[in-house]
C-alpha cells in the first residue's frame, strides 16, 4: 500500500493499493463508468451507491474507494472540515475534469479549495501511455505520449488547490507491483485505493 505524505492526518486512513493489497472491509464504492459523475456517500455506508467515478464523504466511519489499473486514482481530504473524497480518472474522466468536479462537490460540503489536500496515485505514466489522435485531441494535442497524472495535477491547481502530492510510479513499467490494463488486457485485476474519515 502506498500512502501519500500530504494525507498523513490522525483522523484519516488511506492508501493506494498495490496488486497484492487486501482491500479494507465495509467499503463504499460506485459502479465506475468513465464519467465525471461524483456521488455523495452520506448515509450510504458499505454498499455500491450507484454509477459514477468519484465519491465524497463527510461522515466518520465510512470508507470510500475506487478501483484502477492504469487509470489515475486520486484521493482528496479537507483537514479543516474533515471531508474526504476519491476519484477514478482515466482519459475520459480526465478529459471531463473529474478532479475539478470532485473538488466542487467538496466545496458544496463547506470546504475551501485552499484547505484541500490532493494525492494523485500511481497510474500509467507518460513513459508508456501512447495515445492516438482521437484521444490526444481531447487534450488539444497531437498523437503521442500523454501524462494523465500531470493533467489532473493542473486541473487541481486550476480549481485552487495547492497542497498536491503526485506519485511518480508507472503501473505499466512495474508488473510485480501493479496491475496494468494495457499490459495485461482483460486478465488485469484492479487495485483498490481508499480513504476514510475515522473520527
Ligand atoms: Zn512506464
Amino acid at each position: 500500500m502506498i500512502v501519500a505524505p500530504n494525507l498523513d492526518f490522525p483522523w484519516l486512513t488511506h492508501g493506494f493499493g498495490l496488486r497484492d493489497s487486501e482491500p479494507p472491509a465495509g467499503l463504499t464504492t460506485v459502479r465506475q463508468i468513465h464519467s465525471a459523475l461524483v456521488l455523495d456517500a452520506c448515509g450510504r455506508k458499505g454498499e455500491q451507491i450507484g454509477e459514477g467515478d468519484a465519491i465524497v464523504s463527510a461522515e466518520a466511519g465510512v470508507t470510500i474507494g475506487i478501483r484502477t489499473a492504469d487509470c489515475v486514482p486520486i484521493l482528496l481530504a479537507d483537514p479543516v472540515r474533515r471531508v474526504v473524497a476519491c476519484a477514478h480518472a482515466g482519459w475520459r474522466g480526465t478529459a471531463a475534469n473529474i478532479v475539478g468536479s470532485t473538488i466542487q462537490e467538496m466545496l458544496q460540503h463547506g470546504s475551501l479549495a485552499a484547505d484541500l489536500c490532493v494525492a494523485i496515485g500511481p497510474s500509467i505514466g507518460s513513459c508508456c501511455y501512447e495515445v492516438g489522435q482521437e484521444v490526444a485531441q481531447q487534450f488539444g494535442r497531437e498523437a503521442g505520449f500523454l501524462d494523465l497524472k500531470a493533467i489532473n495535477e493542473i486541473q487541481a491547481l486550476e480549481a485552487g488547490v495547492r497542497k498536491i502530492w503526485k506519485s511518480e510510479e508507472c503501473t505499466f513499467c512495474r508488473p510485480k507491483r501493479f496491475f496494468s490494463f494495457r499490459r495485461e488486457k482483460e486478465q488485469a485485476g484492479r487495485m483498490l485505493s481508499f480513504v476514510s474519515r475515522v473520527v
